[in-house]
């Protein structure tokens, strides 16, 4: 069973993640191997691709879109499928959606990049994509930001609604949790949506 969390920066992705699987580790579904990775970095290769993309000096839109791409590839061809084969339990830090609203969204690179990315991964899809949301947060007025303040706060607004549209497009395999509250109510609505999934 393959669980993927997606989501904007700051909405506790990490602290979410650390307490579903301390939940799934302590048999809260069964005693199946449970695994955790990332992306990008998931792999040895996918950590130097995750240095190059992100640590780099500027890397071209495309460039940027297919070095994701190949460490999801890698990723997926080497880690997660023989984990699911084996019948483990995925518990992944970001995927394709994190592609779609950032490079694709956000670099205008549109459908391609979601094409891409499904060929990188003989069209994997995870079982369950946990969607965590929350407004991006606003430590001062908006109109106290400066120009480039607010456009860091637009783009946390447009990659926000990215996820809650592709989550809104195949309703059955996602779980948008409202994430402006306690740790502890998160986790425990990400348990049910996780239970759920797999029950059925
Ligand atoms: O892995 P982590 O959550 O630390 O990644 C944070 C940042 O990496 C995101 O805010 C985004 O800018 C970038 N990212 C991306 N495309 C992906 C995954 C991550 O642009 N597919």
């Amino acid at each position: 069973f393959w669980i993927v969390f997606e989501g904007g920066d700051g909405v506790g992705k990490s602290t979410q993640i650390d307490a579903l699987l301390a939940w799934l580790r302590a048999g809260g579904a069964g005693s199946a191997e449970v695994v955790t990775t990332r992306e990008p970095g998931g792999t040895p290769l996918g950590v130097e691709l995750r240095q190059a993309v992100m640590h780099g000096d500027h890397v071209a839109p495309r460039a940027e879109a297919l070095l994701y791409a190949a460490d999801r590839a890698h990723h997926i061809a080497t880690l997660v499928r023989p984990a699911l084969d084996r019948g483990a339990i995925v518990v992944q830090d970001r995927y394709l959606d994190s592609s779609i609203v950032y490079q694709g969204g956000a670099r205008g690179l549109g459908d391609m990049v979601e094409q891409i990315s499904l060929w990188a991964t003989e069209g994997a899809v995870p079982d369950l994509t946990v969607v965590l949301d929350m407004e991006p947060r606003a430590d001062r007025l908006e109109r106290e930001l400066d120009r480039v303040e607010r456009e860091t706060s637009e783009h946390a607004a447009r990659m926000r609604e990215g996820f809650l549209v592709l989550a809104a497009r195949a309703p059955e395999r996602y779980a948008v949790v409202d994430a402006a509250r306690p740790v502890a109510d998160v986790a425990a609505d990400v348990r049910v949506a996780v239970a759920a999934a797999m029950a059925k």
